[in-house]
Protein backbone atom coordinates (compact mmCIF):
# COMPACT_ATOMS: atom_id res chain seq x y z
CA UNK A 1 0.00 0.00 0.00
CA UNK A 2 1.31 3.23 -0.99
CA UNK A 3 2.11 6.08 1.50
CA UNK A 4 0.86 9.89 1.17
CA UNK A 5 4.53 10.73 -0.26
CA UNK A 6 4.42 8.21 -3.02
CA UNK A 7 0.91 9.16 -4.60
CA UNK A 8 2.24 13.04 -4.49
CA UNK A 9 5.92 12.18 -5.75
CA UNK A 10 4.17 9.98 -8.77
CA UNK A 11 1.13 12.03 -9.08
CA UNK A 12 1.33 14.64 -12.44
CA UNK A 13 -1.48 16.98 -10.74
CA UNK A 14 -0.69 20.35 -9.49
CA UNK A 15 -1.63 20.96 -6.26
CA UNK A 16 -2.86 18.38 -3.29
CA UNK A 17 -4.45 20.12 -0.06
CA UNK A 18 -4.23 17.24 3.05
CA UNK A 19 -6.22 18.46 5.94
CA UNK A 20 -6.84 15.53 9.02
CA UNK A 21 -10.23 16.86 10.39
CA UNK A 22 -9.62 15.16 14.26
CA UNK A 23 -12.84 16.89 15.27
CA UNK A 24 -14.73 14.84 12.79
CA UNK A 25 -12.34 12.17 12.40
CA UNK A 26 -12.37 12.41 8.90
CA UNK A 27 -9.70 13.20 6.28
CA UNK A 28 -10.07 15.94 3.49
CA UNK A 29 -8.38 15.94 0.26
CA UNK A 30 -8.96 18.32 -2.45
CA UNK A 31 -6.81 17.71 -5.29
CA UNK A 32 -6.29 20.33 -8.01
CA UNK A 33 -4.98 18.00 -10.80
CA UNK A 34 -4.80 20.98 -13.44
CA UNK A 35 -5.93 24.92 -14.02
CA UNK A 36 -4.33 24.93 -17.38
CA UNK A 37 -7.94 25.74 -18.68
CA UNK A 38 -9.38 27.84 -15.85
CA UNK A 39 -10.30 27.06 -12.07
CA UNK A 40 -10.31 23.29 -10.84
CA UNK A 41 -13.61 22.19 -10.73
CA UNK A 42 -14.93 18.74 -9.40
CA UNK A 43 -17.52 17.21 -7.28
CA UNK A 44 -16.68 16.33 -3.36
CA UNK A 45 -17.25 12.65 -2.56
CA UNK A 46 -17.58 11.31 1.14
CA UNK A 47 -17.01 7.99 1.07
CA UNK A 48 -15.38 5.10 4.00
CA UNK A 49 -11.90 4.27 2.59
CA UNK A 50 -9.90 1.37 3.86
CA UNK A 51 -7.01 3.67 4.27
CA UNK A 52 -6.73 7.31 4.26
CA UNK A 53 -4.19 6.76 1.22
CA UNK A 54 -7.40 5.11 -0.42
CA UNK A 55 -9.05 8.02 -0.52
CA UNK A 56 -5.84 10.61 -1.37
CA UNK A 57 -5.64 8.01 -4.17
CA UNK A 58 -9.09 8.11 -5.45
CA UNK A 59 -9.13 11.74 -5.47
CA UNK A 60 -5.86 11.87 -7.45
CA UNK A 61 -7.54 9.01 -10.05
CA UNK A 62 -11.10 11.45 -10.33
CA UNK A 63 -9.36 14.46 -10.44
CA UNK A 64 -7.43 13.67 -13.57
CA UNK A 65 -10.15 12.52 -15.23
CA UNK A 66 -12.24 15.67 -14.43
CA UNK A 67 -9.55 17.37 -16.21
CA UNK A 68 -10.26 15.68 -19.70
CA UNK A 69 -14.27 15.27 -19.02
CA UNK A 70 -13.80 19.36 -18.79
CA UNK A 71 -11.13 19.98 -21.42
CA UNK A 72 -13.81 17.94 -24.09
CA UNK A 73 -17.03 19.70 -22.64
CA UNK A 74 -14.82 23.33 -23.05
CA UNK A 75 -15.98 25.16 -20.42
CA UNK A 76 -13.00 26.88 -19.39
CA UNK A 77 -12.65 24.95 -16.68
CA UNK A 78 -9.40 22.71 -15.02
CA UNK A 79 -9.54 19.45 -13.07
CA UNK A 80 -10.15 18.79 -9.60
CA UNK A 81 -11.96 16.44 -7.02
CA UNK A 82 -12.61 16.67 -3.29
CA UNK A 83 -13.04 13.58 -1.13
CA UNK A 84 -14.03 13.62 2.89
CA UNK A 85 -12.70 10.14 4.09
CA UNK A 86 -14.75 9.36 6.77
CA UNK A 87 -15.10 6.40 9.29
CA UNK A 88 -19.20 5.92 8.82
CA UNK A 89 -21.09 8.59 6.57
CA UNK A 90 -22.42 11.29 9.20
CA UNK A 91 -25.41 12.72 9.41
CA UNK A 92 -27.33 15.90 11.52
CA UNK A 93 -25.11 18.02 13.22
CA UNK A 94 -21.85 16.24 12.85
CA UNK A 95 -22.35 16.15 9.10
CA UNK A 96 -23.02 19.59 8.93
CA UNK A 97 -19.34 20.04 11.00
CA UNK A 98 -17.43 18.25 8.98
CA UNK A 99 -19.13 20.56 5.39
CA UNK A 100 -18.72 23.52 7.30
CA UNK A 101 -14.56 22.81 7.99
CA UNK A 102 -14.40 21.49 4.12
CA UNK A 103 -16.46 24.52 3.02
CA UNK A 104 -13.76 27.20 5.44
CA UNK A 105 -11.10 25.65 3.35
CA UNK A 106 -12.23 25.21 -0.08
CA UNK A 107 -12.99 29.11 0.58
CA UNK A 108 -9.50 29.54 1.74
CA UNK A 109 -8.16 28.58 -2.12
CA UNK A 110 -9.70 31.66 -3.25
CA UNK A 111 -11.72 30.25 -6.46
CA UNK A 112 -8.84 28.08 -7.83
CA UNK A 113 -11.18 25.24 -6.35
CA UNK A 114 -14.30 24.91 -6.96
CA UNK A 115 -16.84 21.99 -6.08
CA UNK A 116 -20.35 20.49 -6.80
CA UNK A 117 -21.68 17.05 -5.31
CA UNK A 118 -20.49 13.76 -6.20
CA UNK A 119 -21.16 10.41 -4.46
CA UNK A 120 -22.90 10.47 -0.72
CA UNK A 121 -23.28 14.64 -1.30
CA UNK A 122 -26.20 16.32 -2.82
CA UNK A 123 -27.42 19.33 -2.85
CA UNK A 124 -28.37 19.94 0.85
CA UNK A 125 -24.49 19.42 1.04
CA UNK A 126 -23.77 22.12 -0.98
CA UNK A 127 -25.94 24.53 0.84
CA UNK A 128 -24.62 23.74 3.47
CA UNK A 129 -21.04 24.57 1.53
CA UNK A 130 -22.34 27.31 0.60
CA UNK A 131 -22.92 28.85 4.14
CA UNK A 132 -18.20 29.17 4.13
CA UNK A 133 -18.10 29.55 0.33
CA UNK A 134 -19.34 30.78 -3.04
CA UNK A 135 -17.10 28.39 -4.75
CA UNK A 136 -19.65 25.40 -4.46
CA UNK A 137 -22.22 24.94 -7.75
CA UNK A 138 -25.03 22.54 -7.50
CA UNK A 139 -27.19 23.89 -4.71
CA UNK A 140 -30.80 23.43 -4.41
CA UNK A 141 -33.15 25.61 -6.54
CA UNK A 142 -34.76 27.27 -3.21
CA UNK A 143 -30.85 28.13 -2.30
CA UNK A 144 -30.86 30.02 -5.87
CA UNK A 145 -29.14 26.54 -7.82
CA UNK A 146 -29.74 24.52 -11.00
CA UNK A 147 -30.33 21.37 -8.47
CA UNK A 148 -30.15 17.85 -9.37
CA UNK A 149 -27.62 17.58 -11.99
CA UNK A 150 -29.57 13.95 -13.22
CA UNK A 151 -31.45 15.29 -15.46
CA UNK A 152 -29.21 17.10 -17.70
CA UNK A 153 -26.73 14.14 -17.69
CA UNK A 154 -29.58 12.69 -18.94
CA UNK A 155 -30.25 14.76 -21.67
CA UNK A 156 -27.09 14.93 -22.80
CA UNK A 157 -26.70 10.82 -23.06
CA UNK A 158 -29.96 10.97 -24.96
CA UNK A 159 -28.24 13.00 -27.28
CA UNK A 160 -25.15 11.03 -27.52
CA UNK A 161 -26.77 7.95 -27.91
CA UNK A 162 -28.95 9.74 -31.51
CA UNK A 163 -25.35 10.77 -32.36
CA UNK A 164 -23.94 6.95 -32.43
CA UNK A 165 -27.30 5.56 -33.82
CA UNK A 166 -26.40 7.59 -36.84
CA UNK A 167 -23.07 6.63 -36.97
CA UNK A 168 -23.57 2.89 -36.92
CA UNK A 169 -26.92 2.64 -38.64
CA UNK A 170 -27.16 6.21 -40.92
CA UNK A 171 -30.00 7.14 -38.81
CA UNK A 172 -30.63 8.34 -35.22
CA UNK A 173 -34.21 7.30 -35.16
CA UNK A 174 -35.19 5.55 -31.95
CA UNK A 175 -38.15 4.24 -33.29
CA UNK A 176 -37.25 0.28 -33.98
CA UNK A 177 -34.06 0.17 -31.49
CA UNK A 178 -33.35 -1.52 -28.16
CA UNK A 179 -32.08 0.30 -25.43
CA UNK A 180 -30.93 -1.59 -21.99
CA UNK A 181 -31.10 0.78 -19.34
CA UNK A 182 -28.72 -0.37 -16.57
CA UNK A 183 -29.52 1.22 -13.72
CA UNK A 184 -32.92 3.73 -12.97
CA UNK A 185 -31.82 5.97 -10.94
CA UNK A 186 -31.45 9.93 -11.39
CA UNK A 187 -30.19 9.73 -14.32
CA UNK A 188 -31.24 6.21 -15.77
CA UNK A 189 -34.92 7.25 -15.23
CA UNK A 190 -34.86 10.20 -17.04
CA UNK A 191 -33.23 9.01 -19.78
CA UNK A 192 -35.26 5.77 -20.38
CA UNK A 193 -38.50 8.20 -20.54
CA UNK A 194 -36.77 10.78 -23.33
CA UNK A 195 -35.48 6.80 -24.83
CA UNK A 196 -39.13 6.23 -24.34
CA UNK A 197 -40.91 9.32 -26.27
CA UNK A 198 -39.33 8.64 -28.91
CA UNK A 199 -40.60 4.61 -29.57
CA UNK A 200 -37.24 3.12 -28.40
CA UNK A 201 -38.44 -0.06 -26.79
CA UNK A 202 -36.62 0.30 -23.58
CA UNK A 203 -35.34 -3.22 -21.32
CA UNK A 204 -34.55 -1.75 -17.77
CA UNK A 205 -32.09 -3.49 -15.30
CA UNK A 206 -31.58 -2.23 -11.60
CA UNK A 207 -30.63 -3.92 -8.48
CA UNK A 208 -33.89 -2.42 -6.97
CA UNK A 209 -36.43 -4.57 -8.36
CA UNK A 210 -38.98 -2.08 -7.53
CA UNK A 211 -37.40 0.59 -9.13
CA UNK A 212 -36.91 -1.57 -12.59
CA UNK A 213 -41.03 -2.25 -12.15
CA UNK A 214 -41.60 1.16 -12.04
CA UNK A 215 -39.67 2.57 -14.57
CA UNK A 216 -40.24 0.11 -17.24
CA UNK A 217 -44.17 0.45 -16.32
CA UNK A 218 -43.73 4.09 -16.90
CA UNK A 219 -41.89 3.85 -20.32
CA UNK A 220 -43.97 0.82 -21.40
CA UNK A 221 -40.73 -1.22 -21.33
CA UNK A 222 -39.39 -4.90 -20.00
CA UNK A 223 -37.54 -5.46 -17.05
CA UNK A 224 -34.29 -7.85 -16.88
CA UNK A 225 -32.59 -9.55 -14.19
CA UNK A 226 -29.70 -7.27 -13.41
CA UNK A 227 -27.16 -10.21 -13.26
CA UNK A 228 -28.64 -10.75 -16.85
CA UNK A 229 -28.39 -7.46 -18.42
CA UNK A 230 -24.72 -7.73 -19.78
CA UNK A 231 -26.40 -10.78 -21.98
CA UNK A 232 -29.61 -9.08 -23.48
CA UNK A 233 -29.72 -8.57 -26.70
CA UNK A 234 -30.34 -4.67 -27.93
CA UNK A 235 -28.83 -1.96 -29.86
CA UNK A 236 -27.33 0.04 -27.46
CA UNK A 237 -26.45 -1.00 -23.82
CA UNK A 238 -26.55 1.86 -21.69
CA UNK A 239 -24.52 1.69 -18.50
CA UNK A 240 -26.59 3.86 -15.88
CA UNK A 241 -24.92 2.50 -12.71
CA UNK A 242 -21.72 1.95 -11.75
CA UNK A 243 -18.71 2.20 -13.32
CA UNK A 244 -16.25 -0.82 -14.57
CA UNK A 245 -18.68 -3.02 -16.28
CA UNK A 246 -16.24 -3.23 -19.23
CA UNK A 247 -13.64 -5.63 -19.29
CA UNK A 248 -12.16 -7.89 -21.53
CA UNK A 249 -14.24 -10.58 -19.62
CA UNK A 250 -17.34 -9.05 -19.83
CA UNK A 251 -17.23 -7.62 -23.51
CA UNK A 252 -17.71 -11.32 -25.24
CA UNK A 253 -20.58 -11.32 -23.37
CA UNK A 254 -22.36 -8.31 -24.81
CA UNK A 255 -25.34 -8.46 -27.56
CA UNK A 256 -25.33 -4.72 -28.69
CA UNK A 257 -23.72 -2.55 -31.35
CA UNK A 258 -23.21 0.66 -29.31
CA UNK A 259 -21.98 1.10 -25.68
CA UNK A 260 -23.70 4.63 -24.32
CA UNK A 261 -24.55 5.28 -21.22
CA UNK A 262 -23.51 7.73 -17.81
CA UNK A 263 -21.68 5.64 -15.66
CA UNK A 264 -18.15 6.98 -14.42
CA UNK A 265 -15.25 5.21 -15.60
CA UNK A 266 -16.31 2.49 -17.76
CA UNK A 267 -13.68 0.46 -18.47
CA UNK A 268 -12.26 -1.44 -16.10
CA UNK A 269 -9.02 -1.85 -17.89
CA UNK A 270 -7.60 -0.40 -21.33
CA UNK A 271 -7.54 -3.41 -22.96
CA UNK A 272 -11.58 -3.52 -23.30
CA UNK A 273 -11.41 -0.39 -25.48
CA UNK A 274 -9.83 -2.50 -28.32
CA UNK A 275 -11.51 -5.49 -27.67
CA UNK A 276 -14.91 -3.28 -27.83
CA UNK A 277 -13.48 -1.64 -31.28
CA UNK A 278 -12.55 -5.48 -32.70
CA UNK A 279 -15.87 -6.86 -31.72
CA UNK A 280 -17.67 -3.75 -33.71
CA UNK A 281 -18.84 -2.52 -31.05
CA UNK A 282 -18.72 1.56 -31.01
CA UNK A 283 -18.29 2.67 -27.58
CA UNK A 284 -19.20 6.27 -26.52
CA UNK A 285 -16.09 7.79 -24.20
CA UNK A 286 -17.79 7.65 -20.85
CA UNK A 287 -16.17 11.44 -20.13
CA UNK A 288 -17.80 12.88 -22.83
CA UNK A 289 -21.27 11.41 -22.93
CA UNK A 290 -21.60 11.87 -19.27
CA UNK A 291 -20.57 15.70 -19.29
CA UNK A 292 -24.68 16.73 -19.51
CA UNK A 293 -24.65 17.57 -15.35
CA UNK A 294 -21.16 19.41 -15.34
CA UNK A 295 -22.60 21.46 -18.49
CA UNK A 296 -25.97 22.17 -17.05
CA UNK A 297 -24.82 23.33 -13.53
CA UNK A 298 -22.16 25.33 -15.25
CA UNK A 299 -24.10 27.52 -17.56
CA UNK A 300 -27.30 28.29 -14.78
CA UNK A 301 -25.58 29.11 -12.07
CA UNK A 302 -22.09 30.24 -13.04
CA UNK A 303 -22.33 32.07 -16.63
CA UNK A 304 -26.39 32.12 -16.20
CA UNK A 305 -27.13 31.68 -19.07
CA UNK A 306 -30.30 30.27 -20.17
CA UNK A 307 -32.08 27.10 -20.25
CA UNK A 308 -31.65 27.27 -24.34
CA UNK A 309 -28.08 27.91 -24.08
CA UNK A 310 -27.79 24.46 -21.89
CA UNK A 311 -29.81 22.74 -24.22
CA UNK A 312 -27.71 23.48 -27.38
CA UNK A 313 -24.65 22.64 -25.00
CA UNK A 314 -25.91 19.29 -24.29
CA UNK A 315 -26.91 18.72 -27.59
CA UNK A 316 -23.26 19.35 -28.46
CA UNK A 317 -22.21 16.76 -26.90
CA UNK A 318 -23.69 14.28 -29.80
CA UNK A 319 -21.87 16.43 -32.21
CA UNK A 320 -18.60 16.03 -30.04
CA UNK A 321 -18.60 12.05 -30.05
CA UNK A 322 -19.35 12.47 -34.15
CA UNK A 323 -15.81 13.93 -33.77
CA UNK A 324 -14.19 11.39 -31.73
CA UNK A 325 -15.56 8.88 -33.69
CA UNK A 326 -14.67 10.43 -36.76
CA UNK A 327 -11.24 10.76 -35.69
CA UNK A 328 -10.60 7.46 -34.48
CA UNK A 329 -11.13 5.63 -37.47
CA UNK A 330 -9.17 8.18 -39.49
CA UNK A 331 -6.45 7.66 -36.82
CA UNK A 332 -6.88 4.08 -36.83
CA UNK A 333 -7.21 3.89 -32.38
CA UNK A 334 -10.19 3.02 -30.56
CA UNK A 335 -12.70 6.11 -29.86
CA UNK A 336 -11.23 6.13 -25.56
CA UNK A 337 -7.76 6.76 -27.44
CA UNK A 338 -9.48 9.60 -29.56
CA UNK A 339 -11.18 11.02 -26.93
CA UNK A 340 -8.07 11.33 -24.65
CA UNK A 341 -6.40 12.75 -27.60
CA UNK A 342 -8.90 15.98 -27.67
CA UNK A 343 -8.53 16.52 -24.30
CA UNK A 344 -4.62 16.40 -24.91
CA UNK A 345 -4.81 19.05 -27.85
CA UNK A 346 -7.12 21.42 -25.71
CA UNK A 347 -4.94 21.29 -22.72
CA UNK A 348 -1.93 22.25 -24.67
CA UNK A 349 -3.00 24.47 -27.24
P1 LIG B 1 -28.16 6.92 -8.70
O1 LIG B 1 -27.53 6.46 -7.44
O2 LIG B 1 -29.27 7.91 -8.64
O3 LIG B 1 -28.71 5.64 -9.52
C1 LIG B 1 -27.98 4.48 -9.69
C2 LIG B 1 -28.97 3.33 -9.92
O4 LIG B 1 -28.24 2.16 -10.28
C3 LIG B 1 -29.81 2.98 -8.70
O5 LIG B 1 -31.16 2.85 -9.08
C4 LIG B 1 -29.24 1.64 -8.24
O6 LIG B 1 -30.20 0.81 -7.61
C5 LIG B 1 -28.77 1.05 -9.55
N1 LIG B 1 -27.72 0.04 -9.47
C6 LIG B 1 -26.67 -0.03 -8.62
N2 LIG B 1 -25.94 -1.13 -8.89
C7 LIG B 1 -26.51 -1.75 -9.94
C8 LIG B 1 -26.20 -2.91 -10.69
N3 LIG B 1 -25.14 -3.65 -10.40
N4 LIG B 1 -27.03 -3.26 -11.70
C9 LIG B 1 -28.12 -2.51 -11.99
N5 LIG B 1 -28.46 -1.40 -11.31
C10 LIG B 1 -27.67 -1.01 -10.30
O7 LIG B 1 -26.94 7.46 -9.61
P2 LIG B 1 -27.03 8.49 -10.82
O8 LIG B 1 -26.84 9.87 -10.30
O9 LIG B 1 -28.20 8.17 -11.66
O10 LIG B 1 -25.67 8.14 -11.60
C11 LIG B 1 -25.55 6.94 -12.34
C12 LIG B 1 -24.14 6.80 -12.88
O11 LIG B 1 -23.83 7.93 -13.71
C13 LIG B 1 -23.04 6.78 -11.81
O12 LIG B 1 -21.97 5.97 -12.28
C14 LIG B 1 -22.57 8.22 -11.75
O13 LIG B 1 -21.24 8.33 -11.28
C15 LIG B 1 -22.68 8.59 -13.21
N6 LIG B 1 -22.83 10.02 -13.44
C16 LIG B 1 -23.90 10.68 -12.90
C17 LIG B 1 -24.05 12.04 -13.14
C18 LIG B 1 -25.24 12.79 -12.58
O14 LIG B 1 -25.49 13.91 -13.04
N7 LIG B 1 -25.99 12.23 -11.64
C19 LIG B 1 -23.11 12.73 -13.93
C20 LIG B 1 -22.03 12.02 -14.49
C21 LIG B 1 -21.91 10.67 -14.23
Amino acid sequence: MATFEELLDRWDGEQAVIHRDSENDAWIFICMHSTRLGPAAGGTRMKVYDTPADGLEDAMRLSAGMTAKLAVADLGLGGGKAVLAVQRIPQGEQRRALLHRYGDIVASLGGSFITSSDVNTGEEDMDVIAERTEHVFGRSEAAGGAGDPGPFTALGVFHGIKATLKHVFGSNALSGRTVLVQGVGSVGAALADLLGREGAAIIVADVDPERARAVALAVSGSTVEPDAALEQECDVYAPCALGATLSTATVPRLRCRIVAGSANNQLAEPGAAELLRDVGILYAPDYVINAGGAIGINYLEVNNRSQADVDAALQRIGDTLKEIYERAEREGVTTAAAADAVAASRLSA
